[in-house]
């Protein structure tokens, strides 16, 4: 500031002093004044530099003037400088944001105040079917049509998110979203969506579980809850006492049984996986199985049923001892209860081209509908229900064989012909397979070869 007031004072006197020298005090008084002029304009021309630097905002190059209007430029120069960077730092962080917001697995939609799509990322783009450029600026509710989405987002209240379902939706392929809506900034909204289709369909399991357990224990129950009021209120002679009481004890034991296999199930859901150290010979299997069935065979009066066991093979199978062997007894009990007393039932190992073993149940029983085998391993699936229930089957057999195959890495193949009878073949992988390091003393399969009535 000092410079420039020194600087006026020195161009003024030089101007007075050459007036003065040119026409004394006459000349001096004109000089004074051109020479306030002549720094007046080049002041002008100077700060007239500097806008027009500033104007076309070339920070980058050094400004054009010094002085006072040299140190303006430069301070305003450093000001844009450090504006400049805060401004590619903050759009660097909101495009690191979008990234973020982007790579979220739930769906984003930003609102305006006119319920226009100002953005969304890729996962709300897919599931509510808009198209992230073409979109924009239009109305969400003439995107999204579904009539709960637009009573929700003109009811204004939004404490809680609604399921809809998603546009690409099909009654064979069920798609759910549950869409929230949050208010924000001025009339504002976020719109988040979250694809719930594998949670609705878990829930929807869960209920039609519950109601079917509560079903098969109910129906026992209330058979139970009648003897026991006749056996308190009527005087029954001892053959009829004897006769209820024999019903009684058998709706127990299905009760029992049904709440053994759900255990078995929850344990088979819950526990880790069977590790590959414990090893199971196969001929331990068969020989347990053997004795069972044909335990059960004379439970159930078919006594002169053909159980076959084949041949035991000197091999293991990696895994649990105890879900293998509750799989196989499934299955040779399923063979036993379906199969006429007449038929014939054959178990036996074979090992497969590839390396894989088999442990297959073949029976000659009523066989099953082509189709109902897609079905067969869900929980309460039975084909008919009636003979399910009076060979005492709680509709939750295969559904534990499914589990136990598919945590020994194994798989079920089911060939059933109506008439003529089913196969059950468990695969296992040959990773899962090896040679008994000690081999079987006898053919424990061989004992268990025999026709019922031998
Ligand atoms: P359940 O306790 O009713 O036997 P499962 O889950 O073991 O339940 O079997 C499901 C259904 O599959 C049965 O209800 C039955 O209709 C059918 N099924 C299973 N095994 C056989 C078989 N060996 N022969 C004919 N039908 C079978």
């Amino acid at each position: 500031m000092a410079w420039r007031f020194f600087s006026f004072l020195v161009c003024q006197l030089a101007a007075g002093l050459l007036g003065w020298w040119l026409g004394l005090a006459r000349g001096a008084a004109v000089g004074l004044v051109s020479g306030g002029m002549l720094w007046l304009a080049l002041d002008t021309w100077r700060g007239a530099r500097m806008l027009r630097w500033l104007r076309q905002g070339a920070v980058s190059t050094s400004p054009p003037a010094g002085g006072m209007w040299g140190e303006a430029s430069s301070r305003a120069q450093r000001a844009l400088r450090l504006r400049e960077l805060e401004a590619a730092e903050a759009r660097h962080r909101l495009e690191e944001f979008l990234a973020a917001i982007g790579a979220s697995p739930n769906g984003v939609v930003l609102l305006d105040a006119q319920g226009r799509i100002e953005w969304c990322n890729q996962t709300a783009a897919d599931q509510f079917g808009i198209d992230p450029q073409r979109d924009l600026m239009q109305q969400v509710t003439n995107l999204m049509r579904d009539p709960a989405f637009a009573a929700y987002y003109h009811s204004g209240s939004f404490g809680r998110d609604i399921v809809i379902p998603g546009p690409r939706s099909l009654p064979s392929r069920p798609i759910k979203l549950a869409v929230h809506l949050h208010p924000y900034g001025e009339g504002r909204k976020l719109l988040l969506s979250r694809d719930v289709t594998v949670l609705e369909q878990a829930e929807a399991m869960r209920r039609d579980f519950v109601a079917n357990v509560s079903h098969e224990i109910r129906t026992p129950l209330t058979v139970l809850t009648g003897f026991v009021e006749t056996l308190q209120t009527l005087p029954l002679d001892e053959e009829e006492r004897e006769r209820y009481l024999t019903l009684m004890a058998q709706q127990a034991h299905r009760m029992q049984t049904l709440v053994g296999d759900l255990l078995t199930l929850s344990r088979l859901e819950g526990s880790p996986l069977p590790g590959p150290g414990e090893w199971t010979p196969v001929t331990e299997l068969m020989t347990q199985c053997a004795q069972e069935g044909q335990a059960l065979a004379k439970a159930v009066g078919k006594s002169s049923q053909q159980l076959r066991f084949g041949e035991a093979p000197a091999v293991e199978i990696a895994g649990s001892s105890r879900e293998l062997l509750s799989a196989l007894s499934n299955l040779v009990s399923n063979a036993v209860r379906y199969t006429l007393a007449t038929g014939a039932i054959e178990v036996q190992w074979r090992a497969l081209a590839d390396g894989r073993g088999e442990l297959s149940v073949r029976d000659s029983g009523p066989g099953i509908a082509p189709e109902h085998l897609s079905r067969l391993t869900e929980r309460f699936y039975r084909v008919d229900r009636s003979r399910s229930r009076e060979t005492g089957g709680t509709g939750l057999g295969l559904a534990i064989v499914k589990h136990v195959v598919q945590r020994h890495g194994a798989e079920l193949a089911i060939d059933s012909t109506p008439g003529l009878g089913s196969t059950f073949a468990i695969r296992f992988p040959a990773s899962r397979l090896r040679a008994m390091l000690s081999p079987p003393s006898g053919t424990p399969a061989q004992s268990a070869t025999e026709s019922l009535e031998g």
